[in-house]
């Protein structure tokens, strides 16, 4: 089927700036305390509860849910500019970000009253962290080949299998697990599967560790003996999770955080430069590289404009995510060059030549998680008719 690619023309409306000047407040009084450091905030500890309760104590968890549930019923253009302001001096925010992008919204949209009123407003306190359960050993792009399953059982289902990859499995409370409760059908093969929201501390649950190669233990295995949910917390139709997937990747793939995530370097960098006096060199150097993020912050506004007016931007989220995570991927690479044409050789600054180093290192992951850009292309491929 072919769609067209239709990206709104918007900006940030004015009233969004107060909000704007109020978190920059926030987060500069957060610094000063020593919170987090803006310079390179997620090579630090990147999980911090207590910040996450201070963030909700402003309201800026669940900010768009309604307020029965503990949200605050603002917009989407709102919610955009806390999360890039946030994004844009890498403040901790993994104890509530993937429960506030995706794992709330999802549980608004299918989950049960009962599931609603007990999780809904532990996220919008900053209490409950989720994590995400879909990749499997053998089942990564292909998601529809997950063989994790689940079998009814009275009052429930059980859980048997493996999860991989699994980011903060080892500091959440829950998970949004995608498991099999059918084979899949001739016609469908994607029919089959089902969402649950997963307690971690259940019995039969066990956390393996995977250490990326920055050092950092930011993900897991995930395996599962024997694991009882209730039925509350089935998720949606049985066999109909294919169907909930799109909005929830809109959610998860057009956001500022697809493009922010090695920002800190290019402030680092030019805050450096300035000591030095700024070349025409290294002014035009900068220049390209912030039209550049000028013209993909315009392409993010125009998805969270389009999600706020109720449309399923699926498309246009999967271009941003491409060509984000494309641009932070490089930018450590790009700003080495830069540093390097200065006077800078290779940088001449221990705390510059760092902060690269360690965004390097972090930039392979930006193009696989949350789909790889090959998975995405095919994706914009089929919807522009041409697969
Ligand atoms: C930092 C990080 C955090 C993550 N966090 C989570 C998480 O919290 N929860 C979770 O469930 N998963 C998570 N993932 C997993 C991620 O979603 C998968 O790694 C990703 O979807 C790719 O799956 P795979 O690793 O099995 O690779 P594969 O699917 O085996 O792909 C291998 C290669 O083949 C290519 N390929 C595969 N199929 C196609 C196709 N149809 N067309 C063209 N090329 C193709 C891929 O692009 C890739 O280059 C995370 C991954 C990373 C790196």
């Amino acid at each position: 089927m072919q769609t067209a690619i239709q990206f709104d023309p918007l900006r940030l409306p004015p009233e969004t700036e107060e909000l704007r000047q109020e978190v920059r407040a926030f987060l500069a009084d957060e610094i000063s305390a020593g919170t987090f450091d803006p310079r390179i905030g997620l090579a630090g500890d990147s999980f911090n509860r207590e910040f996450s309760r201070r963030v909700a104590k402003r309201g800026w968890i669940g900010m768009t849910w309604p307020k029965k549930y503990g949200g605050s019923e603002r917009s989407q253009l709102d919610r955009y500019v806390v999360t890039e302001e946030f994004r844009a001096v890498t403040a901790p925010t993994w104890s509530h970000f993937v429960a506030d992008r995706q794992s709330g919204p999802v549980i608004l949209k299918f989950g049960s009253e009962s599931l609603k009123d007990k999780i809904l407003p532990g996220i919008t306190n900053g209490d409950v962290c989720f994590a995400i359960g879909m990749s499997e050993p053998n089942s990564g792009s292909d998601l529809f080949a997950a063989a994790a399953k689940a079998t009814k059982v009275e009052g429930g289902w059980r859980l048997n299998g493996t999860k991989v990859w699994t980011s903060t499995a080892h500091q959440a409370e829950y998970m949004i697990g995608l498991f099999r409760t059918s084979e899949p059908t001739k016609e469908n093969r994607r029919h089959g599967l089902t969402q649950f929201v997963v307690d971690l501390s259940s019995d039969g649950i066990t956390i393996n560790p995977i250490i990326q190669m920055t050092g950092m233990h930011d993900f897991n295995e995930v395996v599962f003996d024997n694991v009882f949910v209730p039925d509350d917390h089935q998720l949606g139709e049985v066999d109909g999770a294919w169907k909930q997937a799109t909005a929830e990747l809109a959610y998860e793939r057009s956001g500022p955080e697809r493009f922010l995530e090695t920002y800190y370097v290019l402030t680092a960098f030019i805050d450096a430069a300035k000591d030095d006096g700024i070349d025409m060199r290294t002014a035009e150097g900068v220049g390209r590289l912030v039209a550049q993020l000028h013209t993909l912050r315009r392409m993010s506004v125009s998805v969270a404009g389009m999600l706020e007016a109720g449309k399923e931007p699926v498309l246009e989220a999967s271009i941003v995510k491409d060509a984000g995570t494309v641009w932070e991927q490089q930018l450590p690479a790009k700003v080495r060059a830069l540093a390097a044409f200065t006077k800078r050789e290779p940088t001449n600054d221990p705390d510059l030549d760092d902060i690269i180093d360690f965004a390097l290192l972090q930039a392979p992951k930006f193009t696989i998680q949350g789909g790889t850009n090959e998975v995405l292309r095919g994706i914009i491929a089929r919807g522009l008719g041409l697969r």
